[in-house]
């Protein structure tokens, strides 16, 4: 029965209200099994029910919708030197948020106990009951293992086989997942944004560094890191924290952008607008261009989505991509590509932590409270 709930909640979260009938259509399950799981979650105050659209022939068929306020996630956006925290209802909508700036050299366990002290904040201003939180999405910056327990490799100095999982669920007592940042982004944006229609997509995460994921959409999903920020653009180039030299995020990120400004204080939302600016922007801009292409090259997304500090680029700055890089990748790439900023409302990173929680904790298998056993019967 848990299989036949996860197909459910994932058929009403991507196609929206759906009559029973079409339900068991689209899911391969008996009428009778989809009456059943449908009674299961409308008691368990999960779902809606009304009036379909109005026939040529007959009456409407009731349909059933998932209740955005069913149940509720914790989301952590971890970037090097900044955690935000949300709460977020089954539409992925923040009902809560805030954030914290730290020192990058910070050790990752002070991070923990940082982030966790102003979740219980952002809880206790959501007004939403501890109980009803299925569980907590932790968005990193590095590649974690299948599981969603551990941070394996990260460029960043001690983010090396950390286990975030375990950690969070000792400091608020939530069953957690973690996943690398932009990847669950490309997730949240495949999910819920305005391009959900695109075959695949590439997210783009410039901040501190430059980071990507790819989500490829349809019935073999699935999401990969793109460490576009560590394509060498120029062999032989300043030392970078990966070990390599000259790799893309020694230019385009957040501090070597400042630099070639000349002011370390720029807002984030002006990064680009004022490295355009200067003299070193056409190189920058190369060099950007040239790993952009090869990734595209590569893996052939349809979509490519701008985040992070290049959302708030100008006009000018897509215009120009949009007309520069179809020239550099193949012939069959061109006609499909489209780049856009991205879609997801403000705070963007907190959606891809919230769309990992929710697809582990809710979608995949239902709430646990319905699809596991209790720990209690379990000893019994
Ligand atoms: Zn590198």
């Amino acid at each position: 029965m848990a299989n036949g709930i996860g197909k459910i909640l994932t058929h009403l979260r991507d196609g929206g209200p759906t009559s029973r009938a079409d339900l068991a259509r689209a899911t391969g399950l008996s009428s009778a099994g989809v009456t059943k799981i449908c009674a299961t979650l409308s008691d368990a105050k999960l779902l809606h029910e009304a009036a379909g659209k109005e026939p040529a022939l007959g009456r409407p068929a009731t349909e059933v919708s998932i209740r955005a306020d069913g149940g509720y996630v914790l989301s952590i956006h971890l970037s090097p030197a900044q955690a935000r925290v949300a709460v977020c209802n089954l539409d992925s909508k923040v009902l809560a948020d805030d954030a914290l700036s730290y020192d990058p050299s910070t050790p990752v366990a002070t991070i923990v106990d940082k982030a966790a002290d102003l979740a219980r904040q952002v809880i206790a201003s959501s007004a939403i009951p501890y109980g009803s939180l299925l569980g907590l999405g932790v968005g990193v910056p590095g590649s974690v293992d299948e599981d969603g327990r551990v941070n394996t490799h990260s460029v960043l100095a001690g983010w090396r086989d950390v286990p975030f999982a375990q950690m969070f669920e000792a400091a608020l007592g939530l069953p957690t997942v973690i996943a690398h940042n932009a990847s669950a982004i490309a997730m949240a944006e495949a999910r819920y944004g305005a391009w959900k229609a695109s075959e695949s997509l590439l997210y783009i995460l410039l901040g501190k560094g430059i980071g990507a994921g790819f989500v490829k959409t349809g019935a073999h999903e699935r999401t990969s890191i793109v460490e576009i920020g560590h394509v060498v653009v120029n062999p032989g180039g300043p030392h970078c924290r990966c070990g390599g030299h000259g790799c893309l995020e020694r230019y385009f990120s957040e501090d070597p952008l400042r630099g070639c400004i000349g002011q370390t204080d720029v807002p984030h939302e002006a990064l680009i607008s004022a490295a355009m600016d200067t003299s070193d922007w056409p190189q920058i801009y190369e060099y950007f261009l040239q790993a952009l292409s090869t990734t595209v090259t590569l893996l052939g997304p349809e979509m490519i989505v701008l985040g992070g500090d290049l959302n708030t680029a100008p006009d000018a700055f897509v215009e120009a991509l949009r007309a520069d890089l179809p020239a550099r990748v193949m012939p069959q790439q061109r006609t499909k590509l489209a780049i856009e900023r991205t879609s997801l409302p403000a705070p963007v990173g907190v959606h891809g932590a919230a769309c990992v929680a929710l697809e582990r904790f809710f979608f995949a298998h239902g709430p646990a409270t319905l699809s596991r056993p209790s720990k209690a019967a379990t000893r019994a």
